[in-house]
């Protein structure tokens, strides 16, 4: 029997809606699991218990008047770079500490509009950046299914959370692999949407040209409930896109036949772990077997992608970084004079990696090294775009590994930022390409380790990664397995 909190959305929605539960017994299931395993896990920085049971109670109320939006009464975490109303936004980081949001993301607004419950704020890399969680500045999060490992990250807390069953789903961000490769690392699913499928607005910006929000859920099923429910066009945000938003839910079913599914030549590369290989190898297998035609694409470029994100990304954020100087937002240093405060708050509320990247993006963009750097980053960018568009002439999506190894000892990587940086080898490129992009389980190392399968699809085709990700989902076994936390020592 599982627990109410283990259920999934879709799950959860239905029985809302049958009145076999309520919305409050709901949320108190998921708040009882969270007191019971947060504080070996860390997923979250902040839980506001009382106003979510108070929106709970709401959406009970609101059900009994007649109201069915899809996710009336389903509890959801946000990453703590997602301004909610009257909540802190700290990024994770020491900066913002203090800073309470005067609004609502548009994605939160959306998700409240379809009638979710937010629960609180998960934990994340400092604004965003790193692979491990482990570069927050409050705490590290840890893999529920190994308690000594990294979930993975930035977006670490949004898919412990999930693993957990400390929420039905959560939203994250992904800037080169922030939702998918965490949420590979923990057995759930991660989507990365189209960039301007969703908007931007009130999320606070890394590099503002590859960030996107995403939901990591239980299921395929899940994924595409919640993407309908937080895409479309926002004035607020000019780069969102006016595109008609489907039922993204509504259209998943049946098996792969007459769809060509890619396999990047480039991509099993040296450094891919023997397990993981294996596991996206059988995948592949599954969903021929499933009816797809396999197809062998070249993708030449990608091997620029990590050398070109760290340009582009670091350039980015050092402009939208600019914003934190202690005079309008957080943590603020007095000092002699303005610029002196400005260097002192700045000094003492980033964090080393933060540091490092805007040390680096200010370099890149300086005069005398523009061109050599971030003009002909931006050009690899486009021969990198190009070469999907090509690909997907000979296939409808494409298959390759999430990361190149399955989820890693706390302490391991953190000293060694180019190899964290290699860690995001698969998914950069769908950022720099502006497509989208899916994790999905498919099987498990011999450490009992979850491993993701990375489905890719072209602009606004979200409806073909779905549908492919549940096919195999629903023909495989590797979504149903539940870590076991309680019995894992804690260190
Ligand atoms: N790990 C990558 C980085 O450190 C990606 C982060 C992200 O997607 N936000 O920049």
């Amino acid at each position: 029997m599982s627990t109410l909190n283990q259920l999934t959305v879709a799950e959860a929605a239905a029985k809302l809606a049958k009145r076999e539960c309520s919305s409050a017994e709901l949320v108190a299931a998921v708040l009882a699991s969270i007191e019971k395993h947060d504080k070996q896990v860390g997923a979250y920085l902040t839980v506001d218990a009382e106003s979510a049971l108070e929106q709970a109670r709401a959406a009970d109320a609101a059900r009994s008047r007649g109201e069915h939006q899809p996710l009336l009464g389903v509890p959801v975490g946000v990453k703590d770079l997602l301004n909610v109303t009257g909540q802190p936004c700290t990024c994770g980081s020491k900066i913002l500490k203090g800073y309470v949001a005067p609004y609502d993301a548009t994605a939160v607004a959306k998700l409240r509009a379809a009638g979710a419950v937010i629960l609180g704020r998960l934990n994340m890399d400092e604004f965003a950046m790193g692979g491990s969680t482990e570069n927050s500045a409050y705490q590290p999060t840890r893999n529920p299914w190994d308690l000594s490992r990294v979930p993975g990250g930035s977006s670490g807390g949004s898919a412990a959370a999930v693993a957990a069953d400390e929420a039905l789903a959560t939203l994250g961000s992904d800037t080169g692999g922030s939702i998918r490769q965490p949420a590979g690392f923990c057995g759930c699913v991660g989507l990365k949407p189209t960039y301007g499928r969703v908007s931007r607005y009130g999320l606070t910006a890394f590099a503002s040209s590859l960030d996107q929000i995403g939901p990591l859920t239980k299921t395929v099923r899940d994924s595409a409930l919640l993407l309908s429910a937080i895409s479309g066009r926002d004035p607020h945000d000019s780069t969102s896109l006016d595109a008609p938003v489907p039922d993204y839910a509504a259209q998943l079913g049946g098996d792969l036949k007459g769809l060509r599914l890619g396999l990047p030549k480039e991509y099993f590369i040296d450094g891919l772990d023997a397990e993981v290989e294996q596991s996206v190898r059988a995948a592949v297998d599954q969903c021929r077997a499933l009816g797809a035609e396999i197809v062998e694409i070249s993708l030449p470029h990608s091997k620029y992608a990590v050398a070109v994100y760290y340009i582009i990304a670091t350039a980015e954020a050092s402009a939208n970084l600019a914003r934190f100087d202690g005079v309008r937002y957080g943590l603020r240093v007095d000092g002699e004079d303005p610029i002196d405060q400005y260097g002192k708050t700045r000094a003492a509320g980033f964090g080393q990696e933060v540091k490092r990247r805007i040390i680096l993006g200010t370099y890149v963009l300086s005069s005398g090294y523009h061109d050599a750097y971030y003009l002909r980053a931006q050009k690899v960018r486009t021969l990198i775009r190009r070469d999907f568009e090509t690909a997907f002439q000979k296939c409808d999506a494409i298959l390759t590994p999430v990361a190149p190894t399955a989820a890693y000892k706390l302490g391991e990587q953190i000293n060694d930022p180019l190899k964290m940086y290699l860690g995001d080898i698969f998914t950069i490129p769908v950022n720099l390409a502006g497509i989208c992009g899916v994790s999905v389980p498919c099987g498990f190392t011999s450490e009992k380790l979850p491993v993701g399968l990375h489905i890719v699809g072209p602009a606004l085709r979200e409806d073909v990664i779905l549908k492919v990700g549940h096919a195999y989902e629903q023909a495989t076994p590797w979504h149903l397995r539940k870590p076991e936390i309680s019995s894992q020592k804690a260190e």
